[in-house]
């Protein structure tokens, strides 16, 4: 199997070159070359495995130029009770009658980026190995909470890696800054940016290109790659998921095997709803995509109208880790609605870079509509759907998750479809306390943190998960924060390239 730069079809590359690059050298992103299939019959022999046995069966279909043993030797390690709180690594719980909610967020970190951020580092480790790479691999990271945390547990002390996270030193939440700040690891480093996460994004990305810090990087032995959901070696793993809460439905009796099923994800980047784009063209059973957004709608809006525009205001919700307006995965699905047409994709992401928006032609419009349904909802629908939830069946969910219930519901009341649904729960309630309170209890809190997370646990039948628990007697360990425009002599300092 080799893998395309979706700008540039004739750039043909294999998994542990996709993985190792991250992204293609002209900007595009890698994809398959085609999508391996996926039988019942298959689906029925993954429902007798485990879990880290069902990813391994998966990634055997993606990554070809991996050995048995290599991809057993990465999965072994990143799916154990190690690393997760509960046996199943991906929970199922059954919300109401035929609603189940796929919980991605028993690991380390505590949100569904952990599903994939465990493993990166045995891919990424792996691949270097693989092509003979000898340099040490550099993770640099912006982020708006999430992706860094679940970074930086899974790169710690891994061999041959060294990861930097940049932060903005107002925007992300107190819970999320402290599990940075905190992070153990004699590879790590964090540093808070006076700017927004976009400062951070651009920051990295003006690093990423800069021929001097390259060429002393090269120079000293070392080479950047990524752990944003541009890499394939992120993408993948998220498709096992699907498949695999699919085969224990079908196990438990849940559904009949064939039966199709509706999938709901909370989306920003467009990588965790794409995975389940890529299991159903696979052959999983599934019917409707429902893409819930906040209130940074760009996506709804492409999916209604075949219109991409991102010129539009920029709002700071409760659900912080969708507040994006560039999806960059998108790139790979319209890769695959237009056939591959590489000339294309350029065209509209010129664009996109240029004008910010683009708009799509009417037979990819028409696929948009009959494979995806988009909906979104504001801050106080999400807060009252927590609510809801929580009065009706004792269930509490985090901001992100409820998006995506507002959502569901909305689909439910306009079409009638009452096919069984899976519901991605992207984040543990506690990550985000204050919004999660404040939506059961109706009025805001004066609390701290920790006073929240334990006023939370009275109330609700979820045990704070060990991982956030732990936090409150830890030391901080990083401190430093700097002028966006310093990054550059921060990243020189500290790769001792100066
Ligand atoms: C990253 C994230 C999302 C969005 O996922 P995408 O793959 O970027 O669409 C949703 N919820 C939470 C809690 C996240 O951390």
């Amino acid at each position: 199997m080799f893998y395309k730069s979706t700008r540039n079809s004739s750039i043909k590359v294999q998994s542990a070159e996709a993985i190792t690059q991250g992204i293609s050298e002209d900007g595009g992103l890698f994809v398959p070359e085609s999508i391996p299939s996926l039988t019942l019959d298959e689906v029925e022999k993954i429902a007798g495995m485990s879990y880290s046995e069902r990813a391994a069966y998966v990634f055997g279909k993606f990554l070809t130029d991996f050995t048995e043993a290599e991809i057993r030797y990465c999965t072994d390690n990143a799916y154990s009770t190690k690393n997760f709180e509960t046996e199943s690594i991906a929970e199922l719980a059954e919300l109401f009658d035929g609603t189940y909610m796929l919980e991605l967020w028993h690991g380390p970190t505590c949100a569904f980026k952990d599903m994939a951020l465990q493993i990166l580092p045995y891919f990424l480790t792996t691949s270097a190995k693989k092509i003979n790479l000898d340099k040490k691999i550099v993770i640099l990271v912006a982020t708006s909470g999430d992706t860094g945390k679940a970074a930086l547990e899974g790169f710690k002390d891994v061999p041959g890696t060294q990861i930097l996270v940049f932060y903005p030193e107002d925007g992300v939440s107190p819970m999320q800054k402290r599990q940075m700040t905190t992070q153990l690891g004699s590879n790590v480093g964090v540093c808070a940016v006076k700017g927004n996460f976009d400062d951070c994004q651009n920051g990295v990305k003006a690093i990423f290109t800069d021929k001097e810090i390259k060429e002393k990087m090269n120079n000293a032995g070392l080479m950047f790659s990524s752990a944003n959901s541009i890499n394939w070696g992120r993408l993948v793993p998220q498709i096992v998921y699907y498949i695999s809460s699919y085969a224990t439905l079908a196990k438990n009796g849940d559904i009949k095997l064939g039966d199709k099923i509706n999938v709901v994800v909370p989306t920003g980047n467009f990588g965790n709803i794409l995975a389940a784009y890529y299991a159903k063209k696979m052959g999983l059973p599934v019917n409707k995509l429902i893409c819930a957004s906040n209130i940074n709608k760009v996506l709804t809006d492409f999916i209604q109208t075949g219109v991409y525009d991102r010129n539009r205001d920029f709002y700071a919700t409760c659900s912080p880790s969708m507040d994006i307006l560039i999806s960059s995965n998108l790139e790979r699905l319209l890769y695959i609605i237009t056939g591959q047409d590489d000339a294309q994709i350029k065209e509209w992401f010129g664009a996109l870079a240029k004008e910010g928006r683009y708009e799509v032609s009417d037979e990819v419009k028409k696929v948009l509509s009959e494979e995806f349904y988009g909906g979104f909802c504001d801050d106080a629908q999400t807060k009252a759907t927590i609510g809801e939830i929580y009065k009706k069946y004792s269930y509490t969910c985090d901001t992100h998750t409820a998006v995506a219930v507002k959502v569901y519901n909305d689909y439910k009341k306009e079409t009638g479809d009452d096919t069984k649904t899976i519901i991605a729960s992207t984040a543990s309630p506690y990550k985000f306390s204050a919004s999660v309170l404040e939506a059961i209890e109706g009025k805001t809190s004066d609390m701290d943190e920790y006073d929240m997370v334990n006023k939370l646990s009275e109330l609700s039948d979820i045990p704070v998960p060990e991982a956030l628990a732990n936090l409150k007697d830890r030391e901080r360990r990083f401190s430093d924060s700097i002028e966006k425009s310093e990054m550059n002599s921060y990243v020189l300092k500290d790769f001792g390239l100066e």
